[in-house]
């Protein structure tokens, strides 16, 4: 953050905080003598704030946003190579490189998830049809049958684990998910549907990511998608390409608009350690 910019920025975090309690640990300010820029460009509260306000809009007001995330206090730290990490009330993006929209979005949806002692993924799993059998999917690894090398991913096309069941955590998704890997489980799950949900046919900052996810299943086999990955394309269309590409006809966007819609209902307590 500039000095110029600062008092924008206490602008910006004041109207975070008051209209969506959300809390930006800010690490920027006068130092000794020297202002200290920290890690937040003036861009990145702007992009903080527009992906906040499409979540908000998604969920159907900021009332119903500060009950479901109960307050969020948002930080830049090093958190290695991913993106984000989230818990209840905390979201931490990454300091290295500029985070985008569809993070903020998915950290946040985590958050959310969190709040609701992480129940809202396990009703998504039932709803859309999935389990979670660590058991199962080592039978299937053991036995050659997933898309994967033996026990871990792989790092060519058709071994990234992208099968039912063929990730670290045994999931086995249920319909059709935007994209599945190594990493799925319930968790990714109900964070990557809120964002497709927030993104999908919106025109809006995570509308192109959203289509992408989709459309790349179109690509023939060993063709690169819009996320620079090349994998057998053809081959994984069957489970995850929604009928006439239209994503609103999944499980997954229903469960969204039910859960925004309060059509389900969910069980506020507090959040037990250790889930
Ligand atoms: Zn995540």
């Amino acid at each position: 953050m500039e000095r110029s910019d600062s008092q924008y920025a206490q602008a910006k975090v004041a109207q975070l905080k008051s209209e969506y309690q959300v809390e930006v640990v800010s690490d920027w300010g006068e130092g000794e003598g020297d202002w200290n820029p920290g890690t937040w460009a003036r861009t990145e509260l702007d992009r903080l704030h527009s992906a906040i306000d499409l979540m908000v809009a998604a969920m159907g007001g900021k009332e119903k946003f500060v009950h479901h995330l109960g307050g969020v206090a948002v930080r830049k730290s090093d958190i290695g190579t991913h993106g984000g990490e989230a818990l209840a009330h905390r979201v931490s993006l990454s300091v290295k490189g500029a985070f985008s929209s569809w993070t903020v979005v998915h950290e946040f949806a985590h958050a959310w998830d969190a709040n609701y002692g992480w129940r809202l993924s396990r009703l998504l799993e039932k709803y859309t049809g999935g389990f979670t059998s660590p058991f199962l999917s080592g039978v299937l690894k053991a036995a050659g049958l997933s898309d994967t090398d033996r026990f871990r991913a792989g790092k060519s096309p058709g071994r990234y684990g992208r099968r039912p069941g063929c990730n670290r955590a045994g999931y086995f998704y249920g319909d059709r998910p935007s994209g599945s890997n190594w990493s799925f489980n319930r968790i990714e799950d109900f964070a990557e549907s809120v964002a497709m949900y927030v993104g999908w046919e919106r025109d809006n900052d995570l509308s192109q990511h959203a289509r992408n996810r989709i459309t790349r299943y179109q690509l023939k086999n060993g063709e690169k998608d819009p996320f620079n990955i090349i994998d057998n394309w053809m081959d994984y269309a069957r489970r995850f390409y929604p009928d006439n590409g239209d994503y609103t006809k999944t499980k997954r966007w229903q469960f969204v608009d039910d859960l925004v819609n309060g059509r389900i209902e969910v069980r506020q307590e507090p959040v037990k350690h250790g889930v």
